[in-house]
């Protein structure tokens, strides 16, 4: 094979969900696109990685010429509530449900074995000193029911109650699958969810 061809499989399988065949299938419907739409792509890209940072608060990405995000800068946003997400499409998925009205963090992943490697990827420590700095009432460890949300779930909640925290920490109520994820769940499921949050 190609090295090109290789190289190019090798970016793709490194995206989320995306497996060795799908990689390949990119790479074939990129090797016939025209110059045009191929310039696009890069110049897409390449805007993207100038416009686009990530919050200095919650993490979640935005544009923007701030270090802090609309959403973290919003003066009608809830400041005493903080809803802990794995990743970024969590995080969208809440938005466009519009029951929730605080802060966010995203944690940036999930773990099963509590492997140290793995927990020094999560921002556990970025989660603290948010905390410390806040005076958060309600932390909602909006993780999904999967078996690694669960188990990041209990590693964060743990770490939280280090901090001293002393305020309300909850969970969103069943109703969402087990072994779902928020970011594919309806906004309606996702309202009651955070409805009968405890
Ligand atoms: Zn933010």
């Amino acid at each position: 094979m190609s090295s090109s061809i290789e190289k190019l499989k090798e970016i793709f399988r490194k995206f989320p969900t995306v497996g060795h065949r799908t990689a390949m299938r990119f790479v074939y419907y990129l090797a016939k696109q025209p110059k045009e739409d191929i310039n696009e792509l890069v110049t897409a890209i390449l805007q993207l990685q100038k416009n686009v940072k990530i919050c200095q608060m919650c993490f979640n990405p935005f544009e923007g010429q701030e270090l802090i995000c609309p959403i973290c800068q919003n003066p009608a946003r809830n400041k005493n509530i903080l809803c802990v997400v794995e990743k970024e499409a969590d995080l969208q998925s809440i938005e466009n449900a519009k029951r929730y009205n605080g802060l966010y963090f995203v944690l940036g992943g999930t773990l099963l074995m509590m492997r140290k490697e793995d927990i020094s990827k999560l921002r556990i420590e970025e989660l603290k000193n948010r905390i410390n700095k806040s005076s958060f009432s309600e932390i909602i460890l909006a993780l999904n029911p999967t078996p690694e949300g669960i188990a990041t779930s209990v590693l964060t909640e743990r770490n939280i109650r280090e901090t001293g925290f002393s305020g309300k920490i909850t969970h969103l109520a069943r109703g969402i699958p087990t072994g779902g994820e928020l970011e594919y769940t309806d906004d309606e499921t996702l309202q009651s969810a955070f409805e009968g949050r405890k």
